[in-house]
């Protein structure tokens, strides 16, 4: 087993533990925000229903501000209010409600895990953590965390990046935070300071005050339940009392700034990066750089012909099942070579656009309309627009992917990604 961590990065006073608990708990019941999910999970008496709102809200949480989510929540939740209703589902409908939520395979796979409860847990919901994460696809130590602690009252801690935050923070862990050992090193954390009566609303609590007043860049040190035991806060005060007894030409004795010793401990900023006075708390917590995106280039053509009543419509195809934006619509698009010159890019996509549409399309009918930038995850998007205007009828090619003409209301109601409504 590793050594146990320094005390500095623990907490290891029992009566710390229960101020800290106290404090965020009083803070949460006066300012925590009033959120649909919320109100369901303090009120609906039904445990299967209570753990299925919980984990549709906390998958949608998942990369999604909270502000976006409520309203995807709430119709989720009108048109699926019940684990057995959302196993009727199709994926298309999934995906239409989905559609601007970002992260597709999510939705998907909430859907084939609500159809293994129905069909092989006879639509009970597993009863622990534990067993939430054995059990269900998609479901991870996260979620399986806050679904027991919010739905059943099991006192097991949760780490998400509001946590992460907090706790290096509190303990000023400066070590890489998504290290997998300082990751345990948090986990571990997060299960000793739950409080044992009320685990769901601790671990709400303490995600709720990363969200509101310990964030990333101007964290609200001043207004925090829990300052008086945030280390990093105590170390930025230390140096402002020996920075105003230099300036008053006190005596100065060299500030304490409780490091864990030059080097070797497995939780301090590495050696390299020490302390940095002018970040203050924002030194921690610290993440290793990241990748850069992926750079892609994609053509794609908005073909378009008069409807029966004379509106306009648009064609939309399927993209296959599996990968980016699986089993989403779009308008027919191409990848792109870098640096592929216009006149080429013109030629590739008027190809690609004959073998839809199984007769000619000449290169020069396309007009180009601009270009629209979208970053997905670890991808830097360009789609370089194009319009095709047609004249009478076109008969598509059945043999390639789903496809359908659409109006734009239509469109704007299909299971089309953000980056499709942009362009
Ligand atoms: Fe975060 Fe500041 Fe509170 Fe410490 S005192 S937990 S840094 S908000």
């Amino acid at each position: 087993a590793p050594a146990p961590p320094p005390a500095r990065h623990l907490f290891s006073d029992p009566a710390e533990v229960e101020a800290l608990r106290g404090n965020l708990l009083a803070w949460y019941d006066k300012c925590k925000r009033d959120l649909p999910w919320r109100t369901l999970a303090a009120t609906e008496p039904d445990v299967d229903r209570r753990a299925y709102a919980v984990w549709v809200s906390e998958i949608m949480l998942q990369q999604t501000q909270v502000a976006t989510v409520i309203d995807y929540y709430n119709r989720w939740m009108q048109k699926w209010p019940t684990l057995q209703a959302l196993a009727q589902a199709s994926l298309e409908e999934v995906n239409e409600l989905w559609a601007g939520l970002g992260y597709y395979s999510r939705g998907k796979r909430l859907q084939e895990a609500a159809r293994k409860v129905v069909s092989e847990l006879a639509g009970r919901m597993p009863r622990t953590a534990e067993d939430l994460q054995k059990l269900l696809p998609g479901v991870g130590r996260y979620t399986a965390g806050a679904i027991a602690s919010i739905s059943y009252g099991q006192a097991t801690g949760v780490v998400d990046g509001n946590v992460i935050r907090v706790l290096c923070r509190l303990r000023c862990i400066g070590a890489d935070s998504s290290s997998p050992a300082v990751i345990d090193r948090l986990w571990d954390m997060a299960n000793a300071l739950v409080d044992r009566s009320r685990p769901g609303d601790f671990n709400q609590a303490l995600m709720e005050l990363g969200a509101t007043v310990c964030v990333p860049k101007a964290p609200l040190c001043g207004e925090c339940p829990v300052k008086q035991h945030c280390r990093a806060r105590r170390r930025v005060e230390k140096e402002l009392a020996f920075a105003s007894q230099k300036l008053f030409g006190k005596p100065t004795p060299v500030p304490d700034v409780e490091e864990c010793g030059v080097g070797g401990c497995p939780l301090c900023p590495p050696a390299a990066e020490p302390w940095d006075s002018s970040l203050g708390v924002t030194n921690f917590p610290r993440k290793a750089a990241k990748k850069q995106p992926r750079v892609m280039r994609t053509a794609t053509c908005v073909l378009e012909r008069r409807g029966c009543h004379g509106a306009p419509e648009y064609l939309i195809v399927q993209r296959p099942s599996s990968g980016l934006l699986a089993g989403l619509w779009e308008f027919p698009s191409l990848p792109l070579a870098q640096d592929l010159q216009e006149e080429k890019q013109r030629e590739a996509l008027a190809d690609h656009l004959q073998a839809w549409m199984g007769q000619p399309v000449a290169a020069g009918g396309l007009r180009l309309i601009g270009e629209v930038v979208h970053i997905f995850s670890h991808i830097h998007q360009t789609y370089v627009v194009y319009s095709l205007p047609l004249e009478g009828d076109v008969t598509l090619d059945p043999a390639s992917s789903p496809s359908r003409w659409v109006t734009e209301e239509e469109f704007r109601a299909s299971a089309v990604s953000t980056a499709m409504k942009k362009v």
